[in-house]
Formats: structure tokens, C-alpha cells, sequence
């Protein structure tokens, strides 16, 4: 397919730009789905893509992503993504990581990047040399670091929403919850939700973060293949994508679907089974946000605390999810698609009648420019 059909197919991004430096090897797109609610925020992923066409798909579809999941966060940013292509463990270099700073940079910050699958905080140091338009770089530049305490939090905010519409409780107290995956976001849930006196069984195909958890958090460990389908109020997925698929939905005995895996959803018919089946699906993108709202607060200038109190947010958020769903009758991935929808063209709207003015000119950005280099 050509490019052009293949950009008008994906969507109707703003704009698409391809970075390409000879010398240094780079091949880079960004896209820039959508700014009505900000400047256009979203990782750097690098992978070794097959062919070209692979690769703008990807930016395509994720850079959309991100307009949903900034919108039904209720943070004033659009949606973007980058994807350099390239093999992350032998074709980096300092000149590649800073040519495409400087590409960011020439965009004058409409689109805002961070680490992602391939690319570390590292990496985006040398990033933040060419361009202050970078988030989630290390804590000694001025950064906010690992963003995942911060999801993991936002998660737990989360299935408390979740029990609460479901189950119509306030305490996760005596709650038995199945964690899969105890990687960063995992093993901060995990110790979250001993806190609040959850009775947790953790999975992992690494033993030690299984033991870790045993040992610390009174954990029961379940086996990596049983946990999706095991009894709990709760199922939190925070491994692999596409845990809800054709083979594990009709063996799942939870009573809820809430943790921080992205793309939990094999297909989108997979959330309307789960409604069906009377189980609540707390929609990936809602509930795994508390990360982006992190590095949102990076941009106000940086407060760990008030990071924290952010993905608070997340408890609201979801109930306003569960609320259009129940009314709309719709199943709940579709109704957090539409709170994205509705918010993004109601901001659209005050946009046109205010002659395009944001009320808070990227405030955030002038701090960025302020950092230290
Ligand atoms: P991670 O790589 O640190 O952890 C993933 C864990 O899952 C690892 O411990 C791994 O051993 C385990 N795992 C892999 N396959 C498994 C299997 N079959 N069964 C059980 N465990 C398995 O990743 P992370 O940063 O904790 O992210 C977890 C998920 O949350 C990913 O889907 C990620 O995209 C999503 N997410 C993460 C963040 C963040 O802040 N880190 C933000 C939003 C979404």
C-alpha cells in the first residue's frame, strides 16, 4: 500500500514526519495523531522492523493510542509516538539518539517523547541534549526516572474503582487477587495490595520475583499457565498482552479484570464477551495511565508527591468508565473509547469559540526549557 493510503487508513493523524540521516544511520517516523488537548506525548520505541511499511503502522496505530489514553486521563496532552528502526542492541549510537533530538527539536514542541520498548532513560539523555521536548530522563537531569511505582498505584486505584462498582465495597480487605507478572509494575502492586490486606497469589516465569513476593508479602505463588484461570475476585494482568483471548475467556473464574498489561484484549470482541459473561473489564489504557500522568507532572515541574496524588485520578476516571458503560449499555473498553471521544471534542469545541487559545499556553513547557542541560 502507498504511504499516503496507508496514513488516510490509520486514522487522521495531524501529521507525519520521516527522519532520515545517512551519516548516523537513522531512520526515525513520528506521528502526531492528535493536539486539540496538548502537545502530542508519547515514547520513542526502536525495533527491528522488516520493512518500512511495518513500521508506520506501528507509529500510526500507537501514536492514536495515545490521543485515547492521554484524553480519558483527563491530562492536557495529545497523542504521539516515534519509532526509530533498528536493532536496540547493536545499531545505537550517541549521533543517531542525538540526530533525532534534534528532529523533536525542529518540531518546536508539538511532539514530546520519552523511553519506550528498545530505548531507555539513556538513551533520551542524549536526546535531551539536542531538545528539551523529552520526559522520563534520569532523575539527576531533573526527571521523574522509573515511572512504574506510579502505574502500579494508579493500578491499585483502579481495582479499588473496580471492586467498588462490582463488588460494592470499599476495602480490598480479605479480596483474594491474582497477580500475573511481577516485573516493575507487578511487584509494586504486589506491595501495594499487601498494604491494604488483599489475600494475593503472584505468577511469574521468573522464580525469585515469585519467591521474593512469597517471602515478603505472605504471597501464594500459582503457576504460570493456572493463573488466568484461577479463582479470585480480582485478575490483575501486568505480564503480555492479549491475556483475554478465544482460549482462556470461556475458563476465566474472576469477578473482575483490572491491572497494568497493555493490550489486554486480544480483540476488541473479547471485551464485549467479558461483559457478557458478567465479568468487569477495567479498560487496559484507563487503568495502566498513572505512568503518563507521572510524566504529565514532570512537565508542570517535577513533584514526586504530587505525582502520587495524580494517579489518584485513576479511581475517578474509571468510574466515570463503568457509569457510560452501565448507562450506554456498551461494553466498558468501548465506553472509555468514548469518554476519550466526548472529552476531546468538547475541548475541540471551546477551542473554535476561544479562537484557539489553550487557556495555559503549555505552561509546562517553559520549565522544560528552563532545565539544566
Ligand atoms: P516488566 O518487563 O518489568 O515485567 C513483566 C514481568 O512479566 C516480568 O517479571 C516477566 O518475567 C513476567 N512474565 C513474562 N511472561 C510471563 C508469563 N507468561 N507469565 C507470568 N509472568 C510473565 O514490565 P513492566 O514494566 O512491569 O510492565 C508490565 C506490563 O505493564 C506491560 O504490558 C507494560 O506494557 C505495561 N505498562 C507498564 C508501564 C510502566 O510504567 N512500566 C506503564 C503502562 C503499561
Amino acid at each position: 500500500m502507498l504511504t499516503f493510503e496507508l496514513i488516510e487508513k490509520h486514522g487522521e493523524h495531524e501529521q507525519v514526519v520521516f527522519c532520515h540521516d545517512k551519516d548516523c544511520g537513522l531512520k526515525a517516523i513520528i506521528a502526531i495523531h492528535n493536539t486539540t488537548l496538548g502537545p502530542a506525548l508519547g515514547g520513542t520505541r526502536m525495533w527491528p522492523y522488516k520493512t518500512e511499511e511495518e513500521a508506520l503502522v506501528d507509529v500510526l496505530r500507537l501514536s492514536k493510542g495515545m490521543t485515547y489514553k492521554a484524553s480519558a486521563a483527563g491530562l492536557n496532552l495529545g497523542g504521539g509516538k516515534a519509532v526509530i528502526i533498528g536493532d536496540p542492541k547493536k545499531d545505537k549510537t550517541e549521533a543517531m539518539f542525538r540526530t533525532f533530538g534534534a528532529y523533536v527539536n525542529s518540531l518546536n514542541g508539538k511532539y514530546i517523547t520519552a523511553e519506550d520498548v528498545g530505548t531507555t532513560v539513556h538513551d533520551m539523555a542524549y536526546v535531551f541534549m539536542e531538545t528539551p521536548y523529552v520526559t522520563g530522563i534520569p532523575v539527576s537531569f531533573g526527571g521523574s526516572g522509573d515511572p512504574s511505582p506510579f502505574t502500579a498505584h494508579g493500578v491499585l486505584m483502579g481495582i479499588k474503582a473496580s471492586v467498588k462498582h462490582k463488588l460494592k465495597t470499599d476495602s480490598l480487605k480479605g479480596l483474594r487477587i491474582a497477580v500475573q507478572g511481577l516485573g516493575n509494575v507487578g511487584y509494586h502492586l504486589v506491595e501495594y495490595l499487601h498494604k491494604e490486606g488483599a489475600v494475593i497469589s503472584v505468577a511469574d516465569i521468573d522464580k525469585e520475583k515469585v519467591k521474593k513476593c512469597v517471602e515478603k508479602f505472605n504471597a501464594t505463588a500459582v503457576d504460570t499457565d493456572a493463573v488466568v484461570t484461577s479463582e479470585c475476585d480480582v485478575f490483575a494482568p501486568c505480564a503480555l498482552g492479549a491475556v483475554v483471548n478465544d482460549q482462556t475467556i470461556s475458563k476465566l473464574r474472576c469477578k473482575i479484570v483490572a491491572g497494568g498489561a497493555n493490550n489486554q484484549l486480544a480483540e476488541h470482541r473479547h471485551g464485549d464477551a467479558l461483559m457478557e459473561l458478567g465479568i468487569l473489564y477495567a479498560p487496559d489504557y484507563v487503568i495502566n495511565a498513572g505512568g503518563l500522568m507521572n510524566v504529565f507532572v514532570e512537565l508542570e515541574g517535577y513533584s514526586r508527591e504530587r505525582a502520587f496524588e495524580k494517579t489518584t485520578q485513576v479511581f475517578d476516571n474509571l468510574t466515570q468508565v463503568f457509569t457510560i458503560s452501565e448507562n450506554e449499555k456498551i461494553a466498558t473498553h468501548r465506553a472509555a473509547d468514548r469518554l476519550a471521544e466526548k472529552r476531546i471534542k468538547s475541548i475541540a469545541n471551546l477551542r473554535q469559540h476561544h479562537h484557539g487559545r489553550m487557556a495555559r499556553p503549555f505552561s509546562t513547557l517553559k520549565e522544560m526549557t528552563s532545565r539544566q542541560k
